[in-house]
């Protein structure tokens, strides 16, 4: 089964991505992960996709499709993946398709408002070794500023700052938020409300996956 996540940044995506990977078995592919991965190591790919990153605009297709089907390969993704922050527009929705035929797809839209998703991303914070994201309101690290689990600093990610932010929420509007009508076409589309607790959100999820999983999922509003 093939997962996608889509939402505003600040959705919630990668949290509850985080869970269903852990409760299901689904690995997680996050492309912004895997982007910033590319950066960091400053690789012909990651060279590229830096300045798009940094202005807050998507990275060109072609070099996120070349990414996941890259990932895809891996033997972990044969068996079913959740998708968190990819596709991002029609055209990588099809080429979705092509890369990988065979799995059956739900997709989950997580939706917030933007006073929600602006605050939760000025309080965002991220370890740059193990990708682990915290929020110093609801998600705090047990001690000020540094990760849990390997005592690394935590950043704040450079597109979090506020200007970026409405760049990335203007660029949803625009290149994302028309996959929403494209899946709810293809009759797979859940939306789910990802203002309140993860535990809320990921509750809701969990009635969505559970159905499709027993084979009665169609299309619905859990709420
Ligand atoms: P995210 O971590 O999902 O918020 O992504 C961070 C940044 O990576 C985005 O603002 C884009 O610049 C880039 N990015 C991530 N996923 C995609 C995608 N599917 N298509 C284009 N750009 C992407």
């Amino acid at each position: 089964m093939r997962v996608i996540l889509l939402g505003p940044p600040g959705s919630g995506k990668g949290t509850v991505g985080d869970i269903i990977e852990h409760v299901y078995g689904l690995p997680r592919i996050a492309t912004g992960d895997l982007l910033r991965r590319a950066v960091q190591a400053q690789t012909p790919l990651g060279r590229r996709a830096a300045a798009f990153m940094g202005r807050g605009g998507l990275v060109p297709d072609d070099l996120v499709v070349a990414l996941v089907r890259e990932r895809l390969d891996a033997g972990d993704a044969q068996g079913g993946y959740v998708l968190d922050g990819f596709p991002r527009t029609i055209a990588q929705a099809h080429s979705l398709e092509a890369l990988d035929p065979r799995q059956r797809e739900v997709a989950i839209d997580i939706e917030a408002d933007e006073a929600t998703v602006v605050r939760r991303l000025e309080t965002r914070r991220l370890c740059p070794r193990c990708t682990a994201v915290y929020n110093l309101r609801s998600r705090p690290p047990r001690r000020d500023d540094v990760c849990d689990d390997d005592e690394e600093k935590l950043i704040q990610r450079d597109d979090d700052r506020p200007d970026i932010v409405q760049k990335r929420l203007r660029v949803y509007h625009q290149q994302t938020e028309p996959l929403i009508g494209y899946y709810r076409a293809k009759g797979i589309l859940h939306r789910v409300a990802g203002s309140g607790t993860v535990d809320e959100t990921f509750a809701q999820i969990r009635l969505i996956l559970d159905r499709v999983l027993a084979g009665t999922g169609k299309e619905q509003t859990a709420r």
